[in-house]
């Protein structure tokens, strides 16, 4: 196909990569510009590994290019969740009737890493590592990066920021008039937590997302490749039971101790997963529009900088990925006229994502508490071989 034009695309995360390799096909030059290092050389941040929940959404946007056997190929399949009671009693509760259909277990860096090397390997895509975007003049497509080398500027008729909940595209389209925008933070935070591979072999049943629902509390973990499962505990920022209240490593090992016990049984290095693994923050982000129209250029945005929204129904990256899909199909659509484009795809996605932000958050709620009593309401005891 021939070369349409250039597109600059802050953000090398799940979404920038994906939206790379969509636009590439259509035949766009890409620059993708990514404030971290390489990944392919970085070793993840320790407590930030996070492995997602990649359903068929996020799916059917991979097959869309070609990507979802690559992909899936590092997942491990969850066709239900195990509940785990206070007294360490299990209750499996499949996610679809017959228990066929399953959600997938994958590591949020080995997916990136696996989407930029695809991008990557397209005609036309390139990547900028260390450039973090300060500036961006809407109607030039000016954009201002910092480097290791100093400051730089690049500019493109058509910028997408796909840089992420606190995307600085979107910074400075909040300066703008009529533009809206509304972060709202839960009084939850997260810390992740270990259980590592045991004899060789998982310590829980690798076929299921593990909840320890814990009323206004709980943990889940999901399986890795490697045997081990990633815990995220999401516990109050403040009040009974919060990280603020069990603030030493002491206070934090007795109360965990008491309400997971089950898990801590599992989990050696607790004390070293509580000091080194930082509490992240839970977000719902709010924009419209998502595209504006300068004199000389257009910029949009897509993934978590247009709608990051709190992960307890696992959408997040699967609706950012639903967002290339669209994009793609309103350039078809459009013969390519990019600002129309744009313009379609954020007004057809807009409703969806403020859907799924609801969605998420009443999720919350089933989560830590109805899974529990609607468990021991069924009576179902499980054990696990
Ligand atoms: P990001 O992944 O945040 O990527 C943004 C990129 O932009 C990053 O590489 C960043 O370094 C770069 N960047 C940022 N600022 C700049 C700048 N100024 N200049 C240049 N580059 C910049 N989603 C699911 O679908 N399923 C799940 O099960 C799930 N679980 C989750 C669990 C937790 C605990 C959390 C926190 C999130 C979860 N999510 C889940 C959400 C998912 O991680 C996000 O929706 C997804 O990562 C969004 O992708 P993105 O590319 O839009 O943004």
């Amino acid at each position: 196909m021939s070369s349409r034009g250039e597109v600059a695309v802050v953000g090398a995360g799940l979404v920038g990569c994906l939206t790379a390799c969509y636009l590439a096909r259509r035949g766009y030059r890409v620059t993708l510009y990514e404030r971290r290092s390489d990944p392919r050389q970085a070793t993840p941040e320790r407590g930030r590994s996070i492995n997602l929940a990649l359903s068929e959404r996020g799916i059917d946007a991979l097959r869309g290019i070609g990507l979802d056997e690559a992909v899936l190929k590092a997942a491990l399949p969850m066709p239900g969740r195990m509940v785990h009671a206070p007294d360490g009693t299990l209750s499996f509760q499949p996610y679809s009737a017959g228990g066929q259909r399953a959600i997938n277990s994958i590591s949020r860096s080995e997916l990136n890493r696996t989407l930029l090397e695809a991008a990557l390997a397209m005609p036309g895509v390139r990547a900028l590592f260390e450039h973090r975007l300060t500036g961006l003049d809407v109607d030039s497509g000016r954009m201002d990066f910092d480097t290791p080398a100093g400051p730089v500027t690049h500019s493109a008729p058509v910028v997408l920021g796909a840089d992420g909940a606190y995307s600085a595209v979107r910074g400075r389209l909040q300066l703008l008039p009529g533009f809206d925008f509304s972060q709202d933070y839960l009084d939850y935070g997260y810390k992740e937590l270990t259980i590592p591979a045991r004899d060789g072999g998982f310590a829980l049943d690798p076929g299921a997302l593990h909840i320890w629902p814990r009323g206004k509390a709980m943990m889940i973990a999901l399986p890795n490749p490697d045997r081990s499962f990633t815990c995220t505990l999401f516990w109050p920022k403040s009040g009974p039971g919060s990280f603020e209240e069990l603030d030493t490593a002491e206070r934090f090992e007795e109360f965990f101790a008491a309400n997971y016990a089950d898990a801590r049984a599992l989990m050696p290095d607790l004390a070293g997963d509580y000091a080194h693994n930082p509490i992240g923050h839970l977000v719902t982000v709010r924009a419209h529009p998502w595209q504006v129209r300068g004199t000389g250029a257009v910029v949009g945005l897509l993934g978590d900088a247009a709608h990051a929204i709190v992960p307890f129904y696992g959408q997040g990256a699967n609706c950012g990925f639903e967002d290339c899909v669209e994009l793609d199909r309103c350039l078809q659509e459009t013969g390519d006229d990019f600002p129309e484009a744009l313009a379609r795809y954020g007004a057809r996605r807009k409703e969806h994502a403020d859907t799924i932000a609801e969605l998420a958050l009443a999720n919350f709620v089933e989560m830590r508490d109805k899974v529990a009593s609607r468990t021991f309401l069924l009576g179902k005891r499980v054990e696990h071989g």
